[in-house]
């Protein structure tokens, strides 16, 4: 291993940063509320999705006051399409702690950041480096990535030992006095030169000292070794109309699409006959409808598989108020939060846009 690229590297890569225009919304503010909404956004979604997501969730509600004060229905209907919502309920709750335990004013240390809800260390050391300069470092995937091929770690970053050593990697490069533009400049690096799949490193500053572009083991940095495993999941979504309106239904359990709103749904098996799936219809709504099969669709979440089928059942329910669901009207469908399954259905089948 190098040595001299412990000393070098900050200066380099700061070096390098100021040759990249990666103009982005988020960046160069200093209101930490804004901050903090941009990254619980970009968690688990790339920076150019996240833009329009950002700008119209911080117009909508822009201080801790105006999003703590809203139902959080109207989040998480401004949160379609971003997918793991629990994020947004996080934003939510942790936006009436910040009213209720610190008089509205977002707090500036470490370990206050750290205790909102959904907020992790990789997200209290870029908001605390942003906002107030705390001088914590990030490690997430990217820089993961990028420690691991410019050492060669060849031990396993998903074990303890593994992240331990590159966390200590981490501080040894790390610039603590000019902590957020050396955060902002890494993640700009592992976004833009050391790619996953395609590493530009014959544009790298620190090709020369790369221990992994030396031995040829750059593909296989950084090594993990567990495999993700998705439990397989059958949703069976039932679309019953009745004079222009649908029937859907909140999802009240602590599962995936907690808050959300849904077309009725039975979990189970993967149906090939409709005569299985229209006993249980019968069982759980007390009707006896022809059901047939208008739409599929497959959703891969970080854990689970999701196999959707949207069931037509013939006839509307005859009582309506026999159902905890809600009748709603297809064009005020809209306003609801649904999972990416349903809204693509209703974009695709019902024409709702
Ligand atoms: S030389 Fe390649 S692998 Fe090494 S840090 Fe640069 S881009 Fe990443």
């Amino acid at each position: 291993m190098s040595k001299g690229i412990f000393f070098s590297f900050s200066p380099t890569l700061l070096s390098w940063h100021k040759t990249v225009d990666r103009p982005l919304p988020w960046k160069s503010l200093n209101d930490p509320y804004l901050i903090w909404v941009s990254e619980i956004i970009l968690q688990q979604t790339r920076a150019q999705q996240a833009i329009p997501y950002f700008l119209k969730i911080t117009e909508r509600f822009p201080d801790v006051k105006s999003l703590a004060s809203a139902p959080i229905d109207d989040l998480l209907s401004m949160w379609q399409g971003l997918g793991y919502y629990s994020r947004a309920r996080n934003l939510h709750h942790s936006a009436m702690v910040i009213m209720e335990q610190h008089a509205g004013i977002f707090p500036n240390t470490y370990d206050d950041i750290l205790a909102l809800k959904g907020v992790g260390k990789y997200t209290a050391a870029a908001i605390g480096s942003f906002a107030f300069g705390l001088p914590y470092p990030v490690v997430d995937g990217n820089v993961i990535r990028i420690i691991s091929r410019l050492f060669d770690v060849d031990e396993p970053v998903d074990t303890k030992e593994g992240l331990a050593k590159i966390n200590h990697l981490v501080e040894e490069i790390f610039e603590g006095k000019k902590a957020a533009k050396f955060n902002q400049a890494i993640m700009d690096f592992g976004a833009t030169v050391c790619l996953p799949k395609n590493p530009k490193c014959n544009e790298c500053p620190f090709e020369e000292n790369c221990q992994a572009f030396h031995h040829g083991s750059v593909l296989q940095r950084p090594i993990k070794i567990k495999k993700l495993k998705r439990k397989k999941r059958n949703f069976n979504f039932l679309l019953f109309e009745n004079r222009g309106e649908i029937l859907i239904e909140k999802r009240m359990t602590k599962d995936i699409w907690q808050g959300l709103y849904q077309l009725p749904m039975i979990e189970g098996e993967a149906y090939t006959k409709s005569k299985m799936l229209s006993k249980e219809i019968q069982n759980k709504f007390a009707i006896s409808s022809e059901i047939k099969p208008i739409y599929t669709h497959k959703q891969l979440l970080t854990h689970q598989e999701i196999h959707s089928i949207i069931w037509q059942v013939s006839d509307p329910p005859k009582a309506k108020n026999q159902f905890e669901g809600i009748w709603v009207a297809k064009k005020k469908l809209k306003d609801y939060g649904f999972p990416k399954t349903l809204t693509l259905f209703f974009e695709d089948y019902l024409y709702i846009r």
